[in-house]
């Protein structure tokens, strides 16, 4: 069997965002893991992207990559290999 390993998302492709056309990574959740935009839960087996937030701790600069659902960020995605979509 596969071992459970940390990762909580695979990558799925590149995806471009429909609200201003930026692109993204789209990634597909393994586990339910909550969208930090308007907090709902994004569900195993669903599409998500991630946007990209600027912490400092202390003097350190650190680049936080969160969780943000489809309802927050529609997103189309790219590369998908999918070929089921119209
Ligand atoms: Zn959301």
């Amino acid at each position: 069997m596969v071992r459970q390993s940390t990762a909580k998302s695979h990558r799925v492709g590149r995806a471009t965002l429909v609200d201003d056309g930026a692109i993204t990574t789209a990634y597909r959740a393994v586990v339910a893991v909550p969208c930090e935009q308007c907090g709902r839960v994004i569900a195993p087996g669903a599409l998500f992207s991630r946007r990209t937030r600027r912490a400092s701790i202390g003097a350190m600069g650190l680049t936080l990559m969160e969780p943000v659902c489809t309802t927050c960020r529609p997103l189309r995605l790219d590369d998908a290999g999918t070929g089921a979509r119209p």
